[in-house]
């Protein structure tokens, strides 16, 4: 039958859009209607403009029109991603069963609800980045990624297991902050929180990052929730909110999502947004780009699951030597045998998304292709093992103990799926012949059919003389034979015309109509089997869904530690020794990106001895352009690659336990963010001075040059100072205030350095070497001078620096 369009009056179509649209809970409802999906009303009018489609409308009843707009069915996902973009969620409404085969009103339900913290779809996804969402509330924060069913709840506040007892004033400030960092850590799209309690921290991380704020009723917030969904899980208010909304957008179903896990963000080196900014970890300072990050140069994973555990591992360091002590035992023993890493990593790159493959697998949603990429990844699990055995780390044996090929679901698969399985169920040709006897028979008759009727076009010809005989299909009218005009004379008795063509008369013959519905009528029950063989399928590897998703867990944790293995050994990076000692030394020490961007020996190591009974603050000088940046930043680097377990570019180095990094780069560095002012460069010093203990790694660049050059170099000495008399930190403090390196003779622990330069003529040399004591020039006007200022400008300035050097006095007197 033909349907009518939905609207605010009530033929059977438009009481289904309206509670199709009800149901959708505020999002945009896109509505099978033939071969496009259709949005009315104000959804049709707002999302047209993002859709970039052209807004019609339609007479609904007499007189009325109400807006529409549509995108074609094959098409959708690219639109659906444009939406999500913007941070609008979308209802997906499809058909439920074939139009031509229902009677009257086509059934229709959302078959999938997107937002842009849960979509789960592949086609919508990086695969190297989790796509996470969180939920919030007071004091609480719970994650997940529906496309891997990952669920965490973070705990914060001291820890109740005894251990390292937390900081003496673990208030509700400290723990929103902790939970604010640890928003900027995972980088979720959408974050859900009560309505009317919203936590100010996440306010503040919402506005900051431009994720997606989603309101849900405080009721969902419900501590006693979890446990009843996932037995022992812990009461938590922001778990009850995740999984209130999961359940929303998923349907009801949870079967894909993993029973949650708790960790304490207490337990990683704490990493503030500026620190993770600064460092480039994950993102170019510039742009937010992936390139040139010390990601980039650490990701030599061969599985995208690898590369998000990976990042992960990378934001979030390691506190306790032991367990990094394991990691880099593991990556050792592959750094040193080719044969095991090589062997893995080859296995590996027959492993396809095996942890979101499961995680589809386990809710049930898999396509007959993602069901074929799980097969050949299971197949290529045992070659890995293979590849390990014998290891000695206790890690890789622990990873390899975990490792489930699940030989039975492999078989399974490459037995039933045919080798060309379709991207989805609703086409057929899923199975491999000789899976199902009652499919192969379906099979093998419709295809008895269809040989009998190409033969027929040979023994019409001959029996009825007509040379250009045709034989021949189409949708609407099915097989027929068509005789051109002129022949219509010698058409046979038995021929019954069926339609007319402007050329032509199209006919079919009793026999001929005989063979179609057979055909027919065995192609539709071979697809139904399909369907049915399909269902039983994808529900059989669902029961393993739990087991799959441990293994690509431990797959994943093998390609990283294979992974830091190749960077090791094609870096000639070595084993960093982490202790508890507050040492941290460095002998060799080199840039990760900038060293791999210069090229084999372009880049110049640099050493550092910073140490909790020896100097443990450095002041360093220098020149603009000498490297003086760079050294601090990649000392920090290595001291946080130790933490994470990898090995570290150096000749050698000794770091003891960090407990946070802060990051103060000189403003003229931080433009591209937009927060060059002064306010900005103060509030993170000021951040740094409260919160930093005798365990953090300070790297402050450039203090005050944000400001005049009096209150600049007054703040910086004052700063110095303090770090160096009150906190006792190991710090590095580049400043182009020369006045400070007298003051740093005095006070305790600390100790000059400056990035050496060559004089050649008027002009300088960079060494990019950092050495011991003060420099007393800064050679701006070298500097100058290379950048090609002209000369007349020049000779002016030397000659005024030499009437400035006169008055000198006055300026360091008031500084003092
Ligand atoms: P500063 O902070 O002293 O102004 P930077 O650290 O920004 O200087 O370094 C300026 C440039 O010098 C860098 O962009 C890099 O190209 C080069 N450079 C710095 N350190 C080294 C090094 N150790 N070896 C080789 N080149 C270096
Ligand atoms: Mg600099």
């Amino acid at each position: 039958m033909r349907e009518m369009t939905p609207s605010a009056s009530h033929t059977p179509m438009q009481e289904q859009y309206a509670r199709l649209k009800a149901e959708a809970g505020g999002a945009f409802l896109f509505f099978r209607l033939g071969d496009f999906y259709e949005l009315f009303g104000e959804d049709a009018e707002r999302a047209a403009p993002i859709l970039e489609v052209v807004l019609t409308s339609r007479e609904t009843s007499p007189g009325v029109r109400a807006p529409m707009c549509g995108v074609p069915h094959h098409a959708l996902p690219t639109y659906l991603a444009r939406m999500l973009a913007r941070g609008l969620s979308c209802a997906v409404a499809d058909q439920m069963e074939e139009p031509s085969q229902a009677r009257g009103l086509v059934r229709r339900e959302i078959t999938r609800l997107l937002t842009p913290g849960t979509v789960a779809d592949p086609e919508l996804l990086e695969p190297g980045t989790e796509r996470v969402l969180v939920a919030a509330a007071a004091g609480c924060l719970a994650v997940a990624d529906v496309s891997t069913g990952a669920v965490r709840v973070a705990e914060f506040g001291p820890d109740p297991g005894g251990g390292r007892p937390g900081p003496p004033s673990f208030d509700d400030a400290a723990v929103a902050e902790a939970a604010e960092h640890e928003l900027h850590r995972l980088g979720p799209r959408e974050i859900v929180a009560p309505d009317g309690g919203v936590p100010a921290w996440v306010t503040r991380y919402v506005e900051a990052s431009g994720a997606f704020l989603t309101l849900r009723a405080a009721t969902d917030f419900d501590p006693e929730a979890p446990a009843r969904a996932f037995p022992g899980a812990p009461a938590d208010a922001a778990l009850g909110g995740l999984l209130a909304y999961l359940r929303h957008t998923l349907r009801g179903d949870l079967a894909g999502m993993r029973p949650p896990e708790t960790y304490r963000p207490s337990a990683f080196l704490a990493l503030d947004p500026a620190a993770q900014r600064n460092l480039e970890l994950v993102a170019r300072l510039a742009d937010g780009g992936a390139e040139g990050t010390v990601l980039s140069v650490l990701d030599r994973t061969m599985t995208a699951m690898g590369s998000r555990l990976l990042r992960f591992w990378l934001l979030h360091p390691l506190q306790d030597p032991e367990t990094v002590g394991r990691r880099q035992e593991a990556v050792e023993e592959l750094a040193r045998r080719p044969l095991f890493r090589e062997g893995l990593r080859d296995a590996l790159r027959g492993v396809h998304d095996l942890e979101r493959l499961a995680a589809r697998a386990a809710a049930q949603r898999v396509t007959p292709r993602e069901l074929l990429a799980l097969g050949v990844s299971l197949r290529a699990l045992p070659e890995a093992l293979r590849a390990l055995e014998g290891c000695a780390s206790a890690l890789i044996r622990a990873q390899v103990a975990a490792v489930d090929p699940h030989g039975e679901v492999a078989g399974l698969l490459h037995r039933a799926l045919a080798p060309d399985a379709p991207a989805h169920a609703r086409d057929g040709g899923i199975f491999a012949p000789g899976y199902d006897p009652e499919l192969d028979d379906l099979r093998a008759a419709g295809a008895g059919g269809r040989d009998w009727v190409a033969r027929l076009e040979a023994r019409e010809r001959e029996r009825t003389g007509i040379r250009s005989l045709k034989v021949g299909f189409n949708k609407v009218f099915g097989y027929y034979i068509e005789v051109t005009a002129a022949q219509l004379r010698s058409v046979p008795g038995d021929y019954v015309r069926r339609q007319t063509t402007a050329s032509a008369e199209r006919f079919v013959t009793p026999e001929l109509r005989e063979m179609e519905e057979r055909i027919l009528g065995a192609d539709a029950r071979a697809l139904r089997r399909e369907q049915a063989l399909f269902a039983e399928l994808r529900a059989e590897v669902a029961a393993h869904g739990p087991a799959l998703q441990a293994t690509a867990a431990a797959v994943a944790c093998l390609d990283v530690l294979a992974a830091l293995a190749a960077v090791a050994v094609h870096g000639g990076w070595v084993r960093p020794r982490v202790d508890r000692s507050g040492d941290l030394t460095i002998r060799g020490g080199r840039h990760p990106v900038l060293e791999q961007q210069l090229g084999p020996g372009r880049f110049v190591p640099n050493d550092i001895r910073l140490s909790r009974r020896g100097d443990r603050f450095l002041l360093i000088t220098g020149p603009n352009m000498a490297g003086k940046s760079t050294y601090m930043r990649q000392v920090a680097l290595i001291a946080l690659l130790a933490h994470v377990g990898s090995f570290v570019p150096a000749e050698e180095a000794r770091v003891g336990l960090v407990d946070r990094i802060f990051t103060r780069v000189g403003a003229s560095d931080d433009l591209a963010g937009g927060r060059s002012t002064f306010m900005v460069e103060m509030t993170e010093v000021a951040r740094c001075l409260r919160q930093a203990t005798s365990r953090s790694l300070l790297l402050l660049d450039e203090v005050g040059r944000g400001t005049g050059t009096l209150d600049g170099l007054a703040i910086a000495w004052a700063v110095a100072e303090d770090i160096a008399r009150r906190l006792g930190a190991r710090t590095m403090f580049s400043t182009h205030y020369h006045e400070l390196t007298a003051a740093v003779e005095r006070l305790p622990g600390a100790a000059n350095a400056h990035a050496a330069v060559r004089e050649q003529g008027d002009g300088v040399v960079f060494l990019h070497r950092v050495v011991p004591g003060a420099t007393d020039r800064s050679y701006g006007l070298a500097v100058a001078a290379l950048a090609g200022v002209p000369e007349p400008v020049l000779a002016r300035a030397r000659g005024r620096l030499a009437g400035l050097r006169a008055e000198d006095g006055v300026a360091l007197a008031v500084a003092a």
